[in-house]
């Protein structure tokens, strides 16, 4: 049918991803595109300094200022990764008065959602995109639970008759320690070696860590009573693997012969 409704793959994406989360007990939480310095930056302990804050990376939005919670001049921005919901629900939780000491206590969620970056438009890049984290946050989490999770979801969302496995490559992110790029086991060939992976049998699919002790601190969670893991991907990167699509644009140009496939 010429005039069936067909959602964007995109957002069936958002969508699976959600369920598949739900169904390990993670909530699904949305929030500000505009947001301000404390939430996109300095609670996730990014330098003042740090590149990723340079106009050349970063949407910054003139003639908007504020205050952040230490009474200190702060700008806005396109936000930049999906982290400041993690930021956001931290703080929540602390504000309802949650994760003061008590061993029940834990938060459990996955912010997808819309991210901006101030670079060059290309196959691979977009100045705006998508991204998924999730995070896990309680006296027990272990990078052995995040993996566990982060498996769970990939081999879920692939659709992959067996568990693909991820290894972690020691990395640098100011709001994980350790952190680690993650690869997922190809789900094409298993492994194997195929074109979708270069014959590696592995595939780059994103970041994943131990939440930074001074980013509990920052949102009022005491860091030596609760840890944290958390893992973050592109959803545009996870649907162009999946459906063999090479050139983001094509997912962007409102070309109905593309979204009308889905
Ligand atoms: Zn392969």
């Amino acid at each position: 049918m010429q005039n069936q409704i067909h959602s964007h793959p995109i957002t069936i994406a958002i969508d699976k991803i959600s369920r598949i989360f739900s169904d390990m007990g993670f909530d699904t939480v949305e929030g500000p595109e505009l947001e301000d310095e404390w939430h996109n930056f300095d609670a996730l302990n990014v330098a003042k300094d740090h590149s990723s804050r340079d106009m050349q990376d970063t949407f910054w939005i003139k003639d908007i200022r504020g205050k952040n919670k230490y009474n200190e001049d702060q700008g806005y921005v396109l936000r930049t990764h999906t982290s400041n919901m993690q930021i956001r629900t931290m703080e929540k939780y602390v504000s309802l008065g949650k994760m003061q000491g008590n061993k029940e206590d834990y938060i459990a969620i996955c912010c997808p959602g819309k991210v901006f970056r101030n670079e060059a438009t290309d196959a691979t890049h977009e100045a705006q995109f998508h991204q998924i984290e999730m995070l896990y946050v309680a006296k027990d989490a272990s990078l052995a639970m995040m993996i566990g999770v982060t498996q769970k979801f990939l081999s879920e969302f692939f659709g992959s008759s067996h568990e693909l496995k991820i290894r972690l490559r020691s990395s640098y992110f100011p709001f994980v320690e350790p952190g680690n790029e993650a690869d997922m086991q190809c789900f094409k060939c298993e492994g194997k070696g195929c074109n979708v992976c270069k014959n590696t049998g592995w595939i780059e699919i994103g970041g994943a860590g131990m939440v930074h002790p001074k980013v509990l601190e920052s949102t009022g969670i005491d860091s030596r009573e609760y840890r944290g893991f958390a893992f973050g991907c592109g959803i545009d990167r996870l649907v162009m693997l999946k459906y063999g699509i090479d050139d983001l644009r094509l997912l962007y140009n409102g070309d109905l012969r593309v979204v009308n496939q889905f």
